[in-house]
């Protein structure tokens, strides 16, 4: 059965009475390329999958991967995945939300130790909560790739002062390296969307190697910025830094090197770290 046709997809859909849901951000994908292209960063590993759809991504994980755990939140796509990922031995389908899924515990059970790639065609919908929900799961993942929106992935590997640049992007950069792998264009999905996504992978080994002393400082500090990222670096920070005085704020501001008055959305993760670390 190939997966990766429009003629196969809408016969499964007939067959089982499938609607896509709008609400789950349902595109699925019909590029042979696409799917075995994002599998190929996981072979040789485990993956983890958010939103398997019908199993198109999922077949090529299960094809190079020792095992696959995948979450969908639709359970009208039980009987299609039965069908489409049903003979997959190495594959575990939970229907949940990932949203309300403990990545960590399910890691930890599913995997015992191995190494974890996550590999998903993400719903547009909620991209970067499903990012910061595995960012913040606690697992080491050896990398996350994604599909996303491409406005979402030029966030993502913004430069600092650029209009893409904000809370995400350093978020992201914080965890790991941000590579856009290659862009995909909206005719490689069914239905179509009326945007165009791009794939990007988050490595965390290949972060940039940062000090700081205090992280929970440093995420306080780049949500303060970002916030209220149109006003100077001092009065966004001065509004939710209590411990510190506008003008010891400003000092430091100053002693890192930069003018009283810069904005913070023109700091990069390493000068973000540097006035935490004079606070
Ligand atoms: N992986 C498939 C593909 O590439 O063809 C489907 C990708 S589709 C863009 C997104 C998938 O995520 C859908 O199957 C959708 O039902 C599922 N999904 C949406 N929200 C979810 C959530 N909160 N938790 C788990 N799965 C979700």
């Amino acid at each position: 059965m190939k997966l990766t046709e429009i003629s196969t997809v809408k016969a499964l859909c007939n067959q089982f009475g499938f609607g896509f849901k709008k609400k789950f951000g349902q595109n699925f994908i019909v590029s042979q390329s696409v799917p075995e292209d994002i599998a190929a960063v996981a072979e040789g590993g485990c993956a983890l999958e958010i939103g398997p759809g019908i199993g198109t991504l999922t077949r090529e994980l299960c094809n190079v991967c020792e095992k696959v755990v995948a979450v969908e939140i639709d359970t009208t796509l039980a009987p299609l995945l039965e069908t489409t990922v049903g003979d997959c031995k190495n594959l575990k389908v939970f229907f949940k939300d990932v949203m309300k899924t403990d990545v960590k515990a399910l890691c930890d059970e599913e995997f015992n130790g191995k190494k974890i790639y996550v590999c998903a065609n993400l719903p547009y919908y909620i991209t970067t909560p499903v990012l910061m929900h595995l960012l913040e799961s606690g697992v080491q993942f050896e990398s996350i790739t994604v599909m996303v929106q491409k406005e979402v992935a030029d966030r993502l590997c913004a430069k600092a002062g650029s209009a893409d640049y904000g809370a995400i992007t350093v978020t992201c950069q914080r965890y790991g390296a941000i590579k856009k792998l290659f862009d995909v264009p909206r005719h490689c999905f069914y239905p179509a969307p009326n945007v165009d996504s791009s794939v990007v992978s988050i490595i965390p080994s290949e972060k940039e190697n940062i000090y700081c002393k205090d992280e929970q400082l440093l995420t306080k500090v780049i949500r303060a910025t970002f916030n209220q990222r149109r006003k100077t670096l001092v009065n966004a920070l001065s509004a939710e830094i209590k411990h510190l005085t506008k003008t010891e704020l400003a000092e430091i501001i100053v002693k890192c090197g930069h003018r009283e008055d810069i904005r913070g959305e023109k700091l990069t993760l390493v000068q973000f770290a540097e006035i935490v670390n004079n606070m």
